[in-house]
């Protein structure tokens, strides 16, 4: 593993990315970017109001409109291909950047934070352009004496607002923009205040180090979540791609609504882990372990683990050793798999979850609370609840922090029942020592992926998304690319 970067040796671009040109903010204002890790201000970014908005709206409108972007598919691939190396050439910035800003643990850098994304984010929706079926031939029709031949087209949406979380902010925006730009489409970028410069680098490389036509990408920052709300109101803009809470993506649902904005939703989830009572669980459950991975900051990361009732003490007595054993602490220290919470905020709300899973019931074997050796920086300790009725808010509720809850079930209909008692249906696993009967309980989960003895689905081509409240559309596999494209049937007279 190469030595990451130091803080603060990572060249943080401050603008913002409007019509082609690095800006600042309309009125000369900026926010402050704050470590999670230390508390300490990282330095500033422009603090984007409603006029930058406007123009870049504008912009990007006009780019979809006036430019080749929507038709030049060359143009596209090799803008794509551009941008991938690009980025790959500033991935150890990157990945310091994304340490610090967003308190990523480094080794998660080397997984779903950066390399893993960064590996195919623009290439395969780049490789894609050739290969994606534009166009399909239907048979003749005969309607009213007519025969008429007969095509189904895709064709880009149009103008994109893609609205970016703090929690995986480098891979939730180059699985956006990917396909976005890939399919056609122009776009108005929008990351989370918590973690703007990740997408600043991007706006700055994609000025500097690639043919994409000005207007085609803007990226705005701002301290005002309303800022971005304008996207969702603005007739200008045809679609939102929004990743982040179920509330938030309820709130661009409605607002959207009198323009009637196609959206895309990656939302919330509490995604289950079966285990089977014929799984070997000193193997398995080691895995569970991996809710605490960038302090639970992660939607898809199974937060409930089901144990047979028959090897329920057996069971806890291994997840109490593998909670207790997650190195947390210092991001930049290469052995910890959980860092910081994002915020003050955010770690208070963590504590206002544990603390009415105790209320509630729920057998508190580890963690609780603020760690005594922790003072400084947002950190909440490793944190397992056993005997948790899928009743209680604790089994019902997205945490994202670093809490693990475990309930008992019966057979295998019961595990399925309580896995899918949920309103969010974003993600699973399943453990068993038959194939056939883990493929079996997969198969009633209903979730969008599911990990089946510790296989994983993640890649540029795979979709990803959820049922229920955790959202609609796919990110990413050629689901991903169909719903940034509209679709037009044509028929003329033979
Ligand atoms: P959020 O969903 O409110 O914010 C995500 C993004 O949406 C940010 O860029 C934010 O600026 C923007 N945003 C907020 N309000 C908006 C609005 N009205 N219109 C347009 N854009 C808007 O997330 P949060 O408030 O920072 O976190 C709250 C909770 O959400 C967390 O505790 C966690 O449970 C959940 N969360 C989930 C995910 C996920 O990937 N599923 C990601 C982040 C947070």
């Amino acid at each position: 593993m190469p030595e990451p970067h130091a803080q603060g040796d990572f060249a943080p671009e401050r603008r913002m990315l409007i019509g082609g040109e690095l800006v600042g903010s309309s009125d000369g204002a900026e926010f402050d970017n704050l470590n999670p890790a230390t508390e300490q201000v990282l330095g500033q970014v422009a603090d984007g109001t409603k006029a930058d908005m406007d123009r870049a709206i504008a912009s990007a409108r006009h780019a979809f409109d006036e430019s080749p972007w929507s038709t030049d598919r060359a143009l596209r691939r090799r803008c794509l291909e551009q941008l991938q190396e690009a980025i790959e050439a500033e991935r150890e910035q990157l990945r310091a950047e994304l340490v610090a800003e967003a308190g990523a643990p480094v080794a998660v850098t080397y997984l779903a934070q950066l390399d893993w994304p960064l590996a195919d984010a623009f290439r395969w929706p780049a490789k894609m352009i050739d290969e994606f079926p534009w166009e399909r031939q239907l048979s003749d029709g005969d309607l009213m004496g007519v025969t008429s031949k007969r095509l189904v087209r895709k064709e880009p949406v149009g103008v994109v607002g893609a609205i970016v979380p703090w929690n995986f902010p480098f891979e939730v925006t180059a699985n956006k923009l990917g396909p976005i730009l890939a399919m056609g489409n122009t776009v108005v970028l929008k990351p989370a205040p918590d973690t703007p410069w990740n997408a600043t680098r991007i706006g700055r490389l994609i000025a500097e180090r690639t043919d994409i036509p000005a207007g085609v990408v803007n990226v705005v920052t701002s301290s005002d979540h309303l800022v971005g709300e304008v996207l969702t109101l603005d007739p200008r803009v045809d679609m939102i791609s929004f990743t982040g809470s179920t509330a938030t993506g309820r709130r661009i649902m409605e607002r959207g609504a009198a323009t009637l904005k196609k959206v895309f939703l990656e939302l919330g989830g509490k995604s289950a882990m079966i285990v089977c009572d014929d799984a070997d669980l000193a193997t398995v459950l080691p895995t569970a372990g991996a809710v605490c991975m960038h302090a639970g900051q992660g939607c898809a990361l199974q937060t409930r683990v089901l144990l047979p009732r028959s090897r329920y003490a057996e069971g806890v007595e291994i997840l109490t050793a593998v909670m207790q054993n997650i190195p947390y602490g210092d991001p930049t220290d290469p052995t910890v798999l959980s860092g910081p919470q994002i915020s003050a905020l955010q770690r208070d709300r963590v504590q206002g979850h544990i603390d009415r899973a105790v209320e509630q019931g729920a057998r508190l074997v580890l963690g609780g609370g603020r760690p005594a050796h922790l003072p400084t920086g947002y950190y909440i300790e490793p944190t397992l609840f056993a005997d948790v009725d899928s009743s209680m808010a604790i089994a019902q509720e997205e945490v994202f922090g670093p809490v693990l809850a475990v309930i008992p079930y019966e057979d295998d209909d019961d595990a399925v029942r309580i896995a899918n008692d949920s309103a969010y249906g974003l993600s699973g696993g399943v453990f068993s020592g038959s194939h056939d009967r883990a493929m079996a309980i997969a198969n009633r989960m209903r979730t969008g992926s599911v990990g089946v003895n510790g296989g994983l689905w993640y890649g540029a081509d795979s979709p990803y998304g959820g049922y229920k409240s955790s959202g609609a559309g796919r990110q990413n596999g050629i689901e991903g690319l169909e719903q940034y494209c509209e679709t037009k049937a044509l028929g003329w007279s033979a």
